[in-house]
């Protein structure tokens, strides 16, 4: 069992040097069709320290081999470096290391909750609730259970500002329902939703819980155990790690109970033609040859955010989110998206005549990365009767010189809109 992560001494994003922080970043210094790159798209992947690309690099210089395979020392430093990455990322999360099903992102280990925990329990009668403001990661796994099972899907809408409306919410947790899927953060509306209440609820219910805490974990402290909920799923490269990694972590009880996802070699201790015995979790749910490099670049990068302090971290971000959303705020016609109580440092909108990929594409010439369109939440979309929004999102690694140029470049491209 790791000892639990001993509480920052509070802190203030004026303790660190962000400048020095920024410099950590290489492709931050990049132009883009002649201008300086402001990237502003982290809550679609985040940027990575010059250390985690470091790590990567090293790995398959130096010590390139297959995990838990051979005897050899190269094979003995791939294994330890990568379950060295686990032990990391459970003490980051305040949970145990064989509670961490290692994958290739938030994807893959929703899909793994959704095939191996709710296909074999659910059934006709049985009921999913979801939130309207799910990524699709986050409803599809569910609509292709439901699909094969006979289970139905109810929705938990949201109120004016965009959060999520409880009291209809609980509400929907009727004794037909078997599990709620809730995203801790929204990625369009930076909505952070009080997932340790909901599990709670659910939790008194019976109701197994899935958070999806993509946009939670890269932004704010997280202690997985403290939330109460029985799977929790994020992704590597929106926490300056690289792509292709993530994590599920489940409690206990269900690991074991639950079936192999994906069969293969890693997963077995045995394998006979008259039957196979699989390995201990989270083993069991790891077949084939993992993201060794990726997942050793992971454990810097969570070094790196636990140097920085996630406390430190937030509070940057909140101070960024408060100046952008009041440059915006003066921006005639501009119109953001949700106004929720607890909000990550995410804004979405529209600018009136501009259509969003308009407005992207103009501003990308300017040298200004922001997103546009559905943002994988189209069910969101829906809701607000537009089908696509312009977003930025911010990272401790940005400035507030850079949101003054992201503003200013909105006026200008706007005029060119006409
Ligand atoms: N859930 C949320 C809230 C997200 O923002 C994302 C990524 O944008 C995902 C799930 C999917 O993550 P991945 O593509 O890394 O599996």
């Amino acid at each position: 069992m790791n000892v639990p992560t001993a509480p920052l001494p509070a802190a203030h994003s004026g303790d660190v040097d962000w400048a020095r922080v920024r410099a950590d970043f290489p492709v931050l210094t990049r132009e883009v069709h002649g201008k300086p790159l402001i990237y502003l798209d982290s809550a679609n992947t985040g940027q990575k320290p010059a250390s985690v690309i470091e790590a990567v690099d090293d790995f398959y210089r130096r010590h390139n081999a297959n995990v838990s395979r051979a005897v050899h020392a190269l094979g003995t430093e791939a294994t330890e470096a990568y379950e060295g990455a686990r032990a990391k990322l459970a003490k980051f999360l305040n949970v145990r290391a064989d509670q961490l099903v290692l994958c290739s992102g938030t994807t893959f280990a929703i899909n793994l909750v959704a095939y191996s925990w709710a296909l074999p329990r659910l059934g006709p009668g049985d009921a999913i609730v979801l939130t309207r403001m799910e990524h699709h990661a986050n409803i599809v796994p569910w609509q292709l259970v439901a699909q094969r099972t006979g289970a139905t899907i109810k929705v938990a809408e949201l109120d004016d500002r965009g959060d999520l409306d409880l009291d209809r919410l609980y509400a929907l947790l009727t004794p037909e329902v078997k599990l709620l899927a809730v995203t801790h953060v929204s990625n369009v509306l930076g909505t952070v939703n009080p997932v340790r209440e909901i599990c709670r609820e659910a939790r008194r219910r019976g109701i197994v819980t899935v958070v999806d805490g993509s946009q939670a974990a890269p932004h704010r402290p997280l202690d997985i155990a403290a939330v109460g909920c029985d799977f929790y799923a994020l992704t590597g490269h929106k926490m300056s790690g690289p792509t292709g990694t993530g994590v599920l972590w489940a409690r206990s009880e269900h690991l074991q109970a639950m079936p192999p996802f994906i069969g293969g070699g890693e997963m077995i201790k045995e394998v006979r033609f008259d039957g196979t015995v699989f390995n201990d979790p989270p083993h069991k749910f790891e077949a084939g040859t993992p993201n060794i490099a990726g997942f050793v670049g992971l454990g810097v990068a969570v070094d790196y955010l636990s140097t920085l302090g996630m406390e430190r971290i937030e509070a940057r971000e909140q101070e960024l989110l408060a100046h952008a959303t009041a440059m915006l705020s003066k921006v005639e016609g501009l119109r953001i998206f949700g106004a929720p109580k607890e909000k990550a440092a995410v804004i979405s909108f529209l600018v009136e005549g501009a259509h969003a990929h308009d407005l992207a594409t103009l501003l990308d010439l300017e040298g200004v990365a922001i997103r546009s369109g559905h943002h994988c939440a189209h069910p969101l979309m829906q809701h607000f009767g537009v089908p696509a929004t312009c977003r930025a999102s911010f990272a401790y690694y940005n400035t507030f010189e850079e949101i003054d140029a992201f503003v200013a470049s909105i006026g200008k491209v706007r005029a060119l809109l006409g």
